[in-house]
């Protein structure tokens, strides 16, 4: 999600001026250490020595004192002789007690200064063996400034005063109220959860509905179970909800439950937004492929935050907002994640565009689909205004997760959603709906043929999306992802008057060449220059008139959007 954001908050430097006079933390608060707030990147050899097989997190949420306790179960096997453990989880969250296989540690044998948790363990293991480490901790977690811009809790109220809790993890990580293993590929195979909340809440979350307990002072646990989330998938909602429920019947022969919780006195909203439930699925369904969590749910729950792709429990706080589309934006694209992000997972950073330039890609196909090509073309020219260029989207090696998103950091920020999703489109002209579909389809679940039960969530790389791409189209297209996805600049067309005609050149930042097909319209008529070696000629008589690319096919450097992008940024800064 995130897409709006234009400034990626870091909470410490703003913390002190939300903290408020009572005792519970402001925004920002407590701060959190560099460790903490990164997330992937190079990651110790003991995290890479481990599966991580399982996590059962039990949480209690305690909204008077704005306190978080836990208790986590965790179980690894050794994929190398290991020593010790090494788990991300956030000091602001001290840990009072830690079992290795049953057996209490003691104090000394555990450390966590920086945010980063080293268990030396009792028994040394061995490759293959397994350990389960149970560790209980607690105490003020750290609350987000802007989320989902940045990440932390967020304690709420509903418009009549009651607890209204969510969480939000994408850029610092699932350390900042779990211990887990804070990189994409962290995945725990399975996840149970047993969330206990005050009287008359409830707190819906990832995967099925194991049931509902009810304690004796009258708080409810709610237990729920999950496979493969992402890390940052793992979200608390806590709130007074109701609830809508319903089953969709897929094409591809399944039963899909759904369910959407919705802050009271907003039925008439809430059963709007539920209505295009079952439509979007039908897009996704038919455009890229089964819905990836079928056995689970399809899951989404307002929040006092914008909106995020928690697995099978999606984030939404947009406010039923109405749009020309006609559809909530916001709402498909957390829904585009499960596809692009939670069913295909970036196993680094460095390739975070599979979620955002197809989850950004997923909003205009769907006007396409609904509307027509108007609409298509309206939504994408939205997009095309906030390409910025600034740098590569991708580098080729290990990132961590601000390195991408932030461009204070070198990153290419919102580059990852919107010239990633132009990207799509250029591609999807190039190579022709069918090898396009069939490419995406082959990333995102790894086989041309999904089916539900033939398919789990899976990793993929930008060079596994240029493999897949060569082979489906049994060309490569190496010169093509590298100027969109590892040059900064775009490609620039020239058209020069030559003979009896133009001269159409493509130059790109690194020289390199770019055999793009172009179409040109002289008087009206349309024909595709194939631009061999980036050059190419059109004949046109003396007084034609020429439209170069009159469908916007492909992306290319746009002086008049450099112009217009100067010029908003000087008004943004003349004095109100
Ligand atoms: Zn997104």
């Amino acid at each position: 999600m995130r897409v709006k954001s234009i400034n990626h908050v870091v909470g410490l430097a703003l913390g002190a001026a939300f903290l408020c006079a009572a005792s519970v933390p402001g925004k920002g608060e407590p701060p959190l250490t560099e460790q903490t707030m990164k997330s992937g990147g190079q990651r110790p050899a003991e995290q890479l020595a481990m599966t991580f097989d399982s996590a059962d997190l039990a949480f209690e949420v305690v909204p008077d004192t704005h306190v978080l306790n836990g208790v986590a179960t965790l179980g690894f096997t050794a994929r190398s002789p290991l020593n010790r453990l090494v788990i991300d989880l956030d000091r602001n969250l001290p840990i009072s007690a830690i079992v290795i296989d049953g057996a209490p540690l003691a104090r000394s044998a555990w450390s966590n200064p920086q945010g980063q948790l080293t268990i030396t363990l009792p028994n040394p293991l061995a490759r293959g063996d397994r350990v389960t480490a149970r560790i209980t901790y607690g105490g003020t977690p750290h609350v987000a400034v802007n989320a989902p811009w940045d990440d932390g809790v967020v304690w709420s109220k509903t418009p009549d005063g009651r607890t209204w809790f969510a969480t939000t993890a994408e850029g610092y990580g699932c350390d900042l109220f779990w211990p887990c293993l804070d990189f994409p590929m962290g995945e725990p195979g399975k996840v149970t959860l047993h969330i206990t909340v005050p009287r008359g809440l409830k707190a819906p979350s990832n995967g099925r509905l194991l049931g509902v307990d009810t304690l004796a002072d009258g708080r409810t646990r709610w237990n729920w179970e999950t496979k493969h989330p992402n890390t940052y998938a793992i979200a608390l909602n806590v709130g007074p909800y109701e609830e809508i429920s319903g089953t969709y019947k897929s094409r591809f022969g399944n039963t899909i439950p759904m369910f959407y919780w919705y802050l009271p006195g907003e039925k008439a909203q809430a059963q709007a937004l539920f209505a295009e439930f079952a439509p979007t699925l039908d897009f996704f369904e038919t455009m890229i492929g089964p819905y990836p969590f079928g056995d689970e749910k399809v899951g989404v729950v307002e929040t006092p935050h914008k909106g995020m792709e928690h697995q099978t429990i999606n984030a939404y706080g947009n406010a039923y907002a109405k749009a020309p589309e006609g559809f909530d934006w916001l709402f498909q694209h957390e829904f585009a994640h499960e596809w692009f992000g939670n069913q295909l997972t970036a196993a680094n950073w460095d390739d975070y565009w599979l979620h955002e330039g197809f989850g950004t890609y997923m909003q205009p196909l769907y006007g396409q689909w609904r509307e027509g090509d108007i609409r298509y073309a309206v939504m994408l020219d939205g997009e095309r205004n906030g390409i910025l260029n600034k740098a590569p989207i991708v580098r080729d090696r290990l990132m961590t997760e601000e390195e991408v998103y932030e461009p204070s950091k070198g990153g290419a920020g919102l580059d990852i959603y919107n010239k990633a999703s132009w990207m799509l489109h250029t591609l999807r002209g190039l190579i022709g709906d069918k090898a396009f579909f069939d490419a995406t389809r082959r990333i995102v679940y790894g086989r041309p043929d999904p089916k539900p039960g033939n398919f789990t969530p899976r990793f993929g790389s930008t060079r596994e999306f240029e493999g897949i791409v060569r082979q489906v189209t049994g060309k490569d297209y190496g010169w093509f992802f590298d100027v969109y996805l590892r040059q900064a600049a775009l490609p620039a067309l020239t058209m020069t008057r030559e003979g009896g005609g133009y001269r159409l050149t493509w130059t790109t930042q690194g020289k390199s060449a770019f055999p793009m097909p172009i179409d040109v319209a002289v008087d009206g008529k349309v024909q595709r220059v194939a631009m061999a070696d980036g050059r190419g000629f059109v004949a046109a008589p003396a007084g034609a008139h020429v439209v170069v690319d009159p469908m916007a096919r492909v992306l290319r450097s746009n002086p008049a959007i450099d112009a217009f992008q100067a010029w908003k940024a000087a008004q943004a800064k003349k004095p109100k």
